[in-house]
């Protein structure tokens, strides 16, 4: 099996494995306890924190460890709402968001929130100055991912982050970048980010760790009720071996970022290329996406049908996002960008890795070109 499937899940790496059962079998203790083995795992808590500031270029104290980037958007939007409520009760996030932080959005509006949702156009992008007119006197928060899931569109927060901090400073600015690190790069420090969320498994590590970053100063409404751990915003007793395993893979996905983005571009493009021969194939990732990520609908094909067909052929990859894939609904992001119906609910997703090579897109397309000809003669176009 080819595994073509790197934005819903990564394969660890061997190292990171190795380094989370180690850590597991022999740093149990609690890092709350005041022995021997609680220190030591204390010690494990403070370094793999000091790792992961150092990769995301912010200060350690920056850093709140959770279970998963699901988790993070959640404290980054209901904590922050719930916290600089005072402000007022607006907010605003795209049209295009991932479920865990577009429901944070639909669940405080039923709450009584007013939100814009901001649309986005053809290609997927959201327009700077709309979100910079979107902005009231009650506007308490921004939230706007890097990389769009789904079709790899990257948003343009670096600008609206370096303009919203200059004329809106007292708007909290939110990304989701669980797509875009160690793929896209984007600078923390220069680009107003308040709150930044990432997800270890996506990045080659582990399950079940994931970050957020909270800018010095800011505040937050703990979701969770418990001991003070993670400075009293995310209670329980630390995963060590999944934070260790995490603060590892982070640092790789930093250091090798340039590296990877030019070798998946160069994959992306010469799969796009490859698409064309297929007309009634529609790419939605254009120019401004991100390089693991190349996407496409089949109007009048079912998804599902169309990735078990290269299913069949060795080939794994994904219709929408992993999160969404077993809704029967169109894609809410597709349908945002202007798609049809139909559009909207054949799209394919195909991911990228490393560790691919073009002989492997060449056979995907090759498998891609068979399964174009098996529906050309079920529709008796042949
Ligand atoms: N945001 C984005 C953009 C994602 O792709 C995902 C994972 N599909 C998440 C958030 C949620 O991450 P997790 O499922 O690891 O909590």
């Amino acid at each position: 099996m080819k595994y073509f499937d790197h934005a819903a899940a990564t394969p660890p790496y061997e190292d990171v494995v190795r380094t989370v059962a180690e850590v597991m079998a022999a740093h149990y203790g609690n890092p709350s306890s005041l022995h021997k083995l609680g220190e030591e795992s204390g010690r494990l808590l403070i370094k793999a924190r000091e790792v992961c500031a150092a990769a995301l270029g912010v200060k350690p104290g920056e850093i709140i460890f959770t279970s998963g980037a699901t988790e993070s958007n959640n404290l980054a939007v209901k904590g922050a709402a719930m916290r600089y409520a005072g402000r007022g009760r607006h907010l605003i996030t795209t049209q295009v968001e991932h479920p865990s932080v577009w429901e944070c959005y639909v669940q405080l509006e039923k709450q009584g929130w007013e939100v814009t949702f901001l649309p986005v156009d053809k290609n997927g992008q959201i327009s700077v100055q709309d979100a910079l007119d979107a902005v009231r006197k009650d506007t308490v928060l921004l939230s706007v991912m890097h990389v769009n899931n789904e079709t790899g569109c990257i948003q343009p927060v670096e600008e609206l982050g370096r303009r919203l901090k200059k004329e809106h400073p007292r708007v909290i600015f939110h990304v989701d970048g669980v797509q875009g690190f160690g793929k896209v790069p984007l600078s923390l420090m220069d680009s107003g980010i308040d709150l930044y969320s990432l997800s270890a498994h996506k990045l080659r590590g582990p399950r079940g760790a994931g970050l957020l970053m909270v800018r010095e100063g800011l505040s937050l409404v703990p979701l969770m009720s418990g001991g003070g751990q993670e400075d009293s915003l995310r209670p329980g007793t630390e995963n060590i071996p999944a934070v260790v395993g995490m603060a590892k893979a982070i640092r790789l996905a930093k250091e090798g970022e340039q590296q990877r983005a030019g070798k998946l571009n160069a994959l992306r493009k010469q799969l796009i290329q490859g698409l064309a021969a297929w007309p009634e194939l529609i790419v939605h990732s254009g120019e401004a996406a991100a390089p693991h990520i190349v996407h496409f609908s089949y109007p009048g094909m079912k998804a599902e049908a169309f990735l078990h067909m290269l299913e069949e052929q060795g080939f794994l990859v994904s219709t929408k996002s992993a999160c969404s894939s077993k809704k029967a609904e169109p894609s809410r992001v597709l349908l945002a960008m202007g798609a049809g119906k139909a559009e909207a609910e054949s799209g394919v997703r195909i991911s990228l890795a490393e560790e691919h090579a073009a002989g492997d897109i060449q056979e995907l397309l090759a498998a891609i070109g068979k399964s174009v000809d098996r529906v050309r003669r079920l529709k008796g176009e042949n």
